[in-house]
């Protein structure tokens, strides 16, 4: 096990591709002995359907369970508390968690319901959920996706469903930065699958999702959320608790001592992803030939930072991407199959904030 390392795949089977991604990283070993008792924490914010880019996809949930019945693990609970204002077990039962929990004969624990302690994290006071805390291992298992306060939400901020809704309001009094940072000293975060299906835009609650279909695997949720500004096109000093949990000793910032491991390329899909209104008029600046997934959703959050800094122009030519693209003459693309482009970024595919920097610059 290497922290540094970031697994990445890409398709649109999510269980299967669960399954893989926790075959290369090794995971079974990683985790050890079989008696432990390993958490599963999903991202269960409200009972919306995860294709609108607030919740985990089930797949990822399923897959991780088959994975880990397969390699001898029999002492998994599934568990989690969604945000104040929805009731856990509503957002359980509204899109199939309570039959896949039945499937595999995995308990859930609503943590909305479960006791706590107090715990000194690293000098802040902090309540976490007593279930949260018993467990030897915990799989985290967020959505990559905007916010409307912290700009991002990924694996640090994914680690608030493990206390309790009076501790929730406190963090939001205390600004929500500092102690996300605190609590992640305490909570654990073992091994983090993070669902890039779909994540939305900016907002935790969805309704403007970004189609990826990649799954992302980190040992670091640091680097893990580190990772995501890059995705999505922000600067990790746009997020100040992930530099605040770096500080802390949760783990390190910096990508670009990463270990990427590309699982598989990414890859056209003849399904166009449903676009909403504010990510179709992002999209209006393009001009896609089967472009993969993750090269033109990163292009879309690019787009969308330049939207936010007033810098997108109405006449500017569209932004040529895709496959289609290849051996054909155009002024600006993005990826590698545009190099035909008078300008074009390499990469297969580049990052949201490279996009986002060269499109500054052009
Ligand atoms: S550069 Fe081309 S092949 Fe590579 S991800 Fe982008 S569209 Fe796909």
């Amino acid at each position: 096990m290497n922290k540094k390392d970031i697994f990445i795949i890409h398709g649109t089977n999510y269980k299967e591709m669960t399954l893989q991604l926790l075959e290369a990283a090794e995971l079974a070993a990683a985790i050890g002995s079989t008696k432990k008792h390993i958490g599963l924490k999903p991202n269960l914010i409200c009972a919306k359907d995860p294709s609108l880019g607030a919740t985990t996809h089930g797949e990822l949930t399923a897959g991780t369970i088959e994975y880990l019945q397969k390699h001898g693990f029999s002492h998994i609970t599934v568990m989690e508390s969604s945000w104040v204002g929805e009731r856990t077990s509503r957002s359980f039962h509204a899109f199939g968690y309570d039959r896949i929990c039945d499937a595999y004969g995995i308990p859930f624990v609503d943590l909305q319901k479960d006791s706590y302690h107090t715990y000194d994290a690293k000098g802040m006071q902090i309540n976490v959920c007593d279930a949260a805390m018993n467990v030897d291992f915990m799989i985290n298992l967020p959505v990559l996706k905007g916010h409307c306060q912290t700009t991002i939400t990924c694996a640090l901020k994914n680690n608030k469903g493990v206390i309790p809704n009076s501790e929730k309001r406190r963090f939001h009094t205390l600004g929500l930065h500092k102690p996300i940072a605190h609590l992640n000293t305490v909570a654990r975060n073992d091994f983090i699958l993070v669902d890039n299906i779909c994540g939305d835009l900016d907002f935790e609650e969805g309704g403007n999702p970004v189609t990826m279909n990649r799954i992302l695997g980190f040992w670091d949720p640091v680097l893990c959320d580190a990772y995501v500004c890059d995705s999505m096109g922000h600067s990790v000093d746009e997020v100040p608790y992930i530099t605040m949990a770096e500080r802390l000793g949760v783990g390190c910032a910096d990508t670009s001592k990463a270990n990427v491991i590309l699982l598989n390329q990414d890859t056209f899909t003849d399904s166009r992803p449903r676009f909403t209104r504010r990510v179709e008029a992002l999209a209006g600046y393009t001009a896609p030939k089967d472009a993969c997934s993750a090269c033109y959703g990163s292009l879309i959050y690019a787009l969308d930072r330049l939207r936010q800094a007033g810098k997108l122009k109405k006449n500017a030519s569209p932004v040529s991407i895709g496959q289609g693209w290849k051996n054909c003459p155009g002024k600006i693309g993005i990826g590698n199959c545009t190099s035909c482009c008078s300008d074009f970024l390499k990469g297969c595919p580049p990052k949201a904030v490279d996009i986002l920097r060269f499109l500054e610059e052009n």
